[in-house]
């Protein structure tokens, strides 16, 4: 005798950040709600091996710098074996903390969650495999998938999570190698990379583009390229792989297609993610997939199975915590016939390198392009009161208007802080400001917050001086 399948409303597959707010949104408008994740624990890729490890980590590169700034006379370096785990004490009670209250919020909406790989097994039964080989079957209204990505380790580059680590595998590393070479000049490249040169390991990045972080404003790309090279780190662009190889010692020899040679302690590989689809039975149900294998969804996140979305890393970029939440939350509006609000216009970009970088709405580059010119307002952290107090005058904040000035149409942000900063701009954006709106309101004083004033300040006068010269003010 079989038992009988469960019935819910919706089945959620994931419980990373897509999968999370998808459920709540479910559970909140009354629908039957289940979660399935493989892992023992509820959060994805973001709470377990990505945003927050990495952050926790970087916390400790940051005390450390901060303890190096204000003691300059002490002698402050980390001992030859700091273990990695060491400099993350609280990552376990972070951890701790993230899990339970997201348990806690799936229990108090009556949200049930099974423990096991779920695969699509029709269009509205899920297949659950659990770790202990026990295998049942659910039933689905709608069904979302979130089941994330992982590290992308193309064949030449022989991770063993050993002596060759991926961005799941390296914080498992036990001490802080001497030397690590980096693979990649993207965001998770680039962060890693500045964390580790701060904690004193010596660190090469490669990549075949020019310069890391190909999207970003080039003036905060040579802010970040010039504090890598202060804190020891190198970088090595346009390269191409020859091999990366283990030498009998378990040290890494990368040989690059221009003839060096690097050597290193260790290696991380960070050139990109993959999308989680194998095994979820997306050809046997007949969903659509995208390039790279992601899964094709239109602007509802909606697959072309009406009753099945995907949101987050699956559907790939931006691939963000922030963005997956959302489009979790708009699925399930739009599965339920609720209106989600006006879809989002800008996505905030933000990179946990030290410095901080963050960025919205068009470059400089790009309104030039499309507008004929731009105007440029700047204001360097050293006009900053509050940067001086701080010790952390190096950054840029870069706001861009049309030739002509009128809306605001980006803000690009090096420096302490700029993942938050960057809001104030969005905002501005979104309500369709100009500058002015940060010359006639009060912000706080001494903030970081005044370099929009600063920047504003000076936008605001290029144009008077070649409207009215006599107007400009200081
Ligand atoms: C090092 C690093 C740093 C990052 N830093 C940031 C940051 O600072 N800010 C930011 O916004 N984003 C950051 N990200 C990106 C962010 O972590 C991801 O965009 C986000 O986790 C994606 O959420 P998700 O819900 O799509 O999937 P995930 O968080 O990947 O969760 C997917 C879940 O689905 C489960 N799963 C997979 N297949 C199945 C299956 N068949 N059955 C059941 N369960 C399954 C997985 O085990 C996992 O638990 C970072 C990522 C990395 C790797």
């Amino acid at each position: 005798m079989t038992t009988p399948e469960e019935s819910f409303d919706l089945v959620v597959l994931g419980s990373g950040p897509g999968g999370q707010k998808a459920a709540i949104q479910g559970a909140k408008a009354g629908l039957r709600v289940a979660v399935v994740d493989r892992e023992r624990n509820v959060g994805g890729a973001c709470v377990y091996t990505g945003t927050i490890p990495s952050k926790t980590l970087r916390e400790a590169a940051l005390t450390l710098l901060a303890v190096k700034r204000s003691a300059r006379f002490l002698e402050c370096k980390l001992g030859e074996q700091t273990e990695v785990a060491t400099l993350m004490t609280r990552l376990d009670e972070v951890l701790g903390a993230h899990t339970r209250f997201i348990r806690d919020y799936f229990d108090s909406n009556g949200i049930t969650v099974y423990r096991g790989r779920g695969r699509l097994i029709d269009r509205n039964t899920i297949g659950i495999e659990c770790v202990n080989g026990e295998r049942f079957r659910i039933r689905a209204g709608i069904v979302v998938l979130a089941t994330g990505s992982r590290p992308r380790n193309p064949p030449e580059v022989p991770v063993d999570h050993e002596a060759i680590l991926d961005s799941d595998s390296i914080l498992s590393m036990l001490y802080l190698p001497k030397s690590l070479t980096v693979l990649g000049g993207g965001v998770i490249a680039t962060e890693y990379a500045t964390i580790f040169s701060l904690l004193g390991v010596k660190v090469t990045m490669i990549d075949r583009g020019p310069r890391p972080l190909g999207f970003l404003d080039p003036e905060l790309v040579d802010c970040f390229l010039n504090h890598f090279s202060e804190y020891g780190g190198r970088w090595m662009g346009e390269r191409r792989l020859q091999s990366v190889e283990v030498g009998r010692l378990g040290e890494v020899v990368t040989t690059l297609e221009s003839g060096e040679r690097i050597v290193s302690e260790k290696m991380l590989c960070a050139l990109g993610r993959s999308a989680n689809v194998e095994g979820l039975g997306l050809t046997e149900v007949g969903i659509v997939q995208g390039k790279y294998g992601v899964i094709a969804v239109d602007g509802e996140y909606r697959t072309n199975i009406p009753n099945i979305y995907a949101v987050g890393d699956v559907i790939g970029p931006p691939a963000l915590g922030s963005t997956s939440m959302e489009q979790g939350r708009r699925a399930v509006c739009h599965a339920l016939g609720k209106h989600p609000g006006a879809p989002f216009e800008v996505v905030p970009i933000g990179i946990y390198s030290v410095p901080e970088l963050a960025s919205i709405g068009l470059t400089e580059a790009q309104v030039r392009e499309r507008f004929g010119g731009a105007l440029v307002g700047r204001a360097e952290f050293s006009e900053v009161a509050r940067a001086h107090i701080a010790g952390q005058q190096k950054g840029l904040l870069k706001l861009v208007t049309g030739p002509q000035g009128g809306p605001l149409l980006g803000v690009h942000i090096v420096g302490e802080g700029a993942t938050d900063l960057v809001h104030v701009g969005e905002l501005a954006m979104l309500n369709g400001n100009d500058v002015s709106v940060f010359l006639e309101n009060i912000l706080n004083f001494p903030t970081f917050g005044e370099a929009y004033r600063i920047a504003a300040l000076n936008l605001h006068n290029q144009l008077q001086v070649r409207r009215e010269p006599a107007r400009a003010v200081g």
